[in-house]
């Protein structure tokens, strides 16, 4: 317990991972709720348009509510879209409505189509959001201009890798595009976490797919693995995230402890000695 150390400079993460499912959201909305109930300042970006990361924090978010789309498409500045989620102050929420749905084609005519989430987030950062520590992005499950512009605007992406059946089938790609936007959007773009998630710790299955991506992703991968729970996939129900739902829950104990490890982790490995 006790609070956790704020970072010496804020550090943007999208959550990505093109298959539905996987856990992005609930991953999104529990680690930017941990975090905030131990005293940082967290912005939760909701970019997907089915806003579930929007309906677990209990942000309103009937269509025509200023949120992400009015963001990107017509330059909205954060600070006028942001509401604070109603359990944990300090954590503030863009909220998504279905209107997102059509961004995608819509931002394809426009001008700096990529960038366009990256000059909010920083506009916002330099003024009214100058105290925020962390910022989440919640994608959808595409690799489409809504991720490319979370990609763009972030400098460092967390992965949930659901442990299941065919958890690493689509990564290749996944991990591909980062390479493209790494090379044309955003060279300081790094993939510094991987979260396993839903992991059960009596099958063989989970324990051989944790096994295969430590392998493969080596010490990005928090020690911590979210546990597969039925208290965190209620607590959307009540519109709570699983740290107010049932704080003492092994899920909300499990999102905890990532969150610490992130904290301490500081900055990406390849970004050295950045954070100290
Ligand atoms: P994504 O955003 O990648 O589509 P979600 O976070 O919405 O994935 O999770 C997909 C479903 O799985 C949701 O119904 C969610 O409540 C449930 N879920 C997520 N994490 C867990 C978990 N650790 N244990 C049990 N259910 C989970
Ligand atoms: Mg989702």
């Amino acid at each position: 317990s006790g609070r956790y150390e704020r970072p010496s400079h804020t550090r943007v993460f999208v959550v990505a991972n093109q298959k539905g499912g996987v856990g992005k959201t609930t991953t999104s909305v529990n680690l930017a709720a941990a975090m905030a109930a131990r005293g940082l300042s967290v912005l939760l970006i909701d970019l997907d348009p089915q806003g579930n990361a929007s309906t677990a924090a209990a942000i309103p978010h009937a269509s025509g509510t200023p949120g992400t789309y009015e963001v990107l498409l017509d330059e909205l500045p954060i600070e006028d879209a942001v509401q604070a989620s109603p359990d944990i102050p300090a954590l503030r929420v863009v909220p998504a409505t279905i209107d997102l749905a059509g961004a995608e084609i819509e931002l394809v005519g426009l001008e700096q189509r990529e960038r366009r989430l990256r000059t909010a987030i920083d506009t916002y950062l330099a003024g009214p959001g100058a105290d925020i520590d962390y910022v989440f992005i919640d994608c959808p499950p595409s690799l489409g201009l809504l991720t490319i512009n979370a990609m763009v605007a972030a400098r460092e992406v967390l992965i949930p890798i659901q442990c299941e059946y065919y958890a690493l089938e689509g990564l290749s790609q996944l991990l591909g595009n980062i390479g493209l936007v790494q090379q044309h959007l955003n060279q300081d773009l790094d993939v510094s976490t991987i979260l396993l998630t839903m992991h059960d710790a009596r099958t063989n299955l989970s324990s051989s797919v944790a096994a295969e991506v430590r392998g493969h992703f080596g010490d990005r991968v928090l020690s911590t693995a979210i546990p597969r729970s039925v208290r965190i996939s209620e607590a959307p129900g009540y519109q709570q995230t699983i740290i107010t739902y049932d704080p003492n829950s092994t899920g909300a104990l499990s999102y905890m402890e990532a969150a610490r490890e992130i904290t301490q982790r500081g900055a990406a490995p390849a970004d050295q000695g950045a954070s100290s």
